[in-house]
């Protein structure tokens, strides 16, 4: 079976070209990046050079634009408009994304629904619904909403808020990414995937999931902390991820891994997809990729 795998990779200063060499270098075919720094919104011009560049790199390796995915900063907050000019600041710059996106080729853009923080749940969700559709035109690429874990005032732990917050979103380019680490974390048992996407499909849809982060959870079902874990290392496990990954009706949806490097240093991505490609699990990961590094030190 064909699996569409990869992971977050980084864009630096060869910007995409250097995240699609990244990507090949781990064996992926499909792959995740944040347009700069996850966690500000201090962001570069782009270089159509590089980007020409990267597209040819991935022409020459069969990736396809479908399976190229960006992230959106974390530090946006579309729920809470209590301090306007904050909240027309994310609508702005996610504006400004969709943007860089289109010039980048990508289709599909991961966003955090964002936080309440203080305000009602019903009218945070409505200050989301409210800014997509400032930000999304006819022509954009399509804005995914992320499940959340329900850490804080998080919105979008919950299908029903999703649906809520899409329900009222007037534009056909809207979606769904789902996290196996945020589901597991919000209380969605996924080890028995199908039932869980069923449920996915009598409220929203099951044709609206255009991504999936692949991540095992540091915590048990329900914990509300979102804390990703490597593959099979962590509560959800080898099994149940596996059995997401090879789901004949995601079978074209790309599967991103956001597993923590080992050690805060070395990237597991290149073993974690090669044992998910086999479809065995691998229980020496860390001490491998460790191994696995210091080859070429
Ligand atoms: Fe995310
Ligand atoms: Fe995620
Ligand atoms: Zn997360």
């Amino acid at each position: 079976m064909k699996m569409i795998l990869g992971c977050h990779v980084n864009f630096t200063n060869e910007q995409l070209l250097g995240s699609v060499k990244q990507a090949l270098s781990y064996g992926a075919n499909a792959f995740m990046f944040y347009t700069g720094a996850p966690q500000n919104t201090i962001r570069k011009p782009l270089d159509s050079h590089l980007t020409e560049e990267a597209m040819q790199l991935m022409k020459e390796n069969k990736i396809s634009t479908k399976h190229v995915i960006c992230h959106a900063p974390y530090i946006i907050n579309l729920a809470n408009n209590k301090d306007l000019e904050k909240w027309q600041f994310s609508i702005q710059f996610l504006k400004q994304e969709l943007k860089r996106c289109k010039e980048l080729n990508v289709e599909y853009i991961v966003v955090h629904p964002g936080s309440a923080v203080g305000l009602e749940k019903n009218v945070a969700l409505q200050n989301i619904s409210d800014a997509l559709n400032f930000i999304i035109e006819p022509d954009s690429p399509m804005i995914l909403l992320e499940t959340m874990a329900g850490k804080g005032s998080e919105c979008g732990c919950t299908l029903e808020e999703l649906k809520q917050i899409v329900n009222q979103v007037h534009s056909k380019n809207i979606g769904v990414c789902i996290d196996t680490c945020h589901l597991n974390d919000a209380g969605y048992n996924i080890s028995d995937f199908d039932a869980f996407l069923e449920k996915f499909d009598q409220l929203i849809g099951i044709e609206n999931i255009h991504c999936v982060h692949l991540n095992d959870s540091k915590n048990p079902l329900g914990a509300h902390k979102d804390r990703h874990e490597n593959i099979g290392l962590g509560s959800i496990g080898f099994q149940s991820l596996y059995q997401v990954l090879t789901c004949p009706k995601l079978k074209d949806v790309p599967k991103i891994l956001e597993t923590p490097y080992i050690e805060r240093a070395y990237p597991p991505y290149k073993l974690e997809i090669l044992s998910l490609q086999q479809g065995k699990f691998n229980p020496n990961l860390v001490e491998d990729v460790k191994n696995d590094y210091k080859k070429f030190l």
